[in-house]
């Protein structure tokens, strides 16, 4: 049924709510290969609209997409069956800030480092630091767990949240959680929303756990001339009781597509490390830094490079800060595809399974990086591709298939980070297959209709490359 855009005028105002072609377009991909036509965009401004629309929305069954920014990277937000995208951007306000009890209230639509803006005068941030900061919105994050390059320190959005406000799919409005650091009351259906990608509830407020911003901070980076040196070091400085606040790692294809893009003149090694402490006490942060350094060097790494300096703290990060974008030169004619990228494994089996990228790539006609926060096990990947040549989505999916399964033999996880939607569900399904029926239970106890985010994880189509029309121009063989 198509949505009533007179009636949802009449909830959000006019400007609020469209049906034209150029917004709906707009709103059909993110930042995934997906890409899928709503019936109707509305942007509601209170929790009391959201309401409406959901009772308008259960009532007629029409699918509803929750969205934050759109910059979900596996089709969070494409809306598969249609229906009406809910962008939240426009509950953007910080509801409350109390530093004596280290916590904050917001509405989902703020943008993560907008918040960290607000927070800084008060001497906090909140700690998941997705690199999409610049873009992504709390709501997002809550919807996708989202982490980053420091959760090897301060955890991922599920670790810095205590409560929120949640709109289910019949309108009702329900609070879950608390605003102490710890509960023992039951139930932790807050914890239940998180990473539940918009399929269980529109979150409209949020409680979230803010920490003191570290007075001292300092950063390294060291070269490795093979891979398997270098997964042992990370392995062991995590398992010596350092607690670094970021170990990144960056493979070869990684090191030259930066190179390429930004002249950085990065040495051409096996994989280069980068490695930051934070903390209040200066001493206790070079007392970790030497400890790491030791470390680095006691498993062959050369070119040891340390500072304080926040000039080069940013040198020294600048290639991996602009990896993601970089990556795209790596190969005239090769584009960027956000497949396989996000994989969690034990981490003594990082440099293994670097390396089983590497030859998976190779067998299968494409160039994979592996790069990422790998001090918390989590290996970025990206997958270099013609994606307008049919046969080369082929390769691509037969080398996802083949990636998730190395990491489930490993013990990993299909995704550590961006969580799974469509593009990644196929492979989750098989990892997570004895509890898929516990999983649609909560769905249909919680939305009987089937209207919040239809057929993404449990529910998602069997086969990535035709769930959705491919957000590229496939011309050919
Ligand atoms: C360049 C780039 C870098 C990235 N780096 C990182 C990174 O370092 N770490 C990381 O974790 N991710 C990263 N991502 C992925 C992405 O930014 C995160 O998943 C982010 O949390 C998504 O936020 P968003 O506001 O864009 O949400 P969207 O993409 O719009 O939505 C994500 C999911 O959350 C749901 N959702 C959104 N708002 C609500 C709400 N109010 N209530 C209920 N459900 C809701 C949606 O339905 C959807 O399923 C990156 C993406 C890009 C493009």
């Amino acid at each position: 049924m198509k949505p009533d855009i007179e009636g949802l005028k009449a909830i959000v105002g006019k400007n609020n709510a469209s049906d034209e072609i150029a917004d709906l377009y707009v709103y059909s991909s993110d930042a995934s290969v997906h890409q899928a036509m709503p019936s109707a965009v509305v942007r509601p401004k209170t929790h009391e609209e959201v309401q409406e629309i959901m009772r308008y929305a259960d009532k007629n069954k029409i699918p509803v997409v929750p969205r934050g920014a759109g910059s979900g990277m596996s089709g969070h937000a494409v809306p598969i069956d249609g229906g009406i995208v809910l962008d939240m951007k426009r509950m953007n306000r910080i509801l409350d800030i109390r530093p004596e009890d280290v916590i904050c209230k917001v509405e989902p639509g703020i943008v993560n480092d907008e918040l960290n803006r607000v927070l800084r005068p008060f001497g906090f941030f909140f700690p998941p630091t997705p690199s999409s900061g610049n873009i992504c919105t709390i709501g997002g994050m809550i919807g996708t767990n989202a982490s980053g390059n420091r959760a090897v320190k301060y955890g991922a959005t599920r670790d810095s949240l205590l409560g929120m406000k949640v709109v289910l799919a019949n309108g009702e409005l329900v609070t879950l959680g608390t605003n102490t650091r710890v509960e023992a009351s039951g139930y932790q259906l807050a914890r239940l929303m998180v990473g539940s990608e918009g399929t269980l509830g529109v979150v409209v407020e949020a409680t979230l756990l803010i920490s003191p911003l570290p007075k001292y901070r300092a950063m390294g980076m060291v070269n490795f001339s093979r891979l398997e040196e270098a997964g042992r070091a990370i392995s062991n400085i995590i398992s010596a009781g350092v607690v670094p606040s970021m170990v990144e790692l960056m493979d070869n294809v990684a090191i030259t597509a930066v190179n390429k893009a930004l002249d950085l003149g990065l040495p051409d090694v096996a994989a280069i490390v980068i490695f930051e402490c934070n903390g209040m006490v200066k001493g206790t942060v070079d007392h970790d830094m030497e400890s790491i350094k030791k470390i680095c060097e006691g498993h062959n790494g050369t070119g040891i490079k340390v500072s304080d300096d926040p000039g080069e703290m940013a040198r020294i990060y600048a290639g991996r800060k602009k990896l993601f974008p970089s990556l795209s030169k790596y190969r005239e004619g090769l584009a960027c595809v956000s497949l396989a990228d996000d994989m969690a494994v034990p981490i003594s089996k990082i440099a293994d399974c670097v390396h089983e990228i590497h030859e998976i790539a190779k067998r299968n006609n494409v160039i994979m990086s592996a790069y990422g926060h790998c001090g918390a096990g989590l290996i970025h990947t990206k997958i270099l591709m013609d994606p307008t040549k049919k046969s080369q989505w082929e390769d691509a999916k037969r080398a996802v298939k083949q990636v998730y399964e190395y990491v489930h033999r490993i013990g990993g996880t299909t995704s550590g980070e961006h969580g799974i939607a469509l593009s990644k569900a196929p492979s989750w399904k098989e990892e997570k297959r004895d509890s898929l029926e516990m999983m649609r239970a909560i769905k249909r106890a919680l939305d009987p209709n089937n209207i919040l985010n239809p057929h993404k994880l449990m529910d998602a189509p069997d086969d990535w490359t035709t769930a959705t029309a491919l957000r590229y121009q496939v011309k050919g063989a």
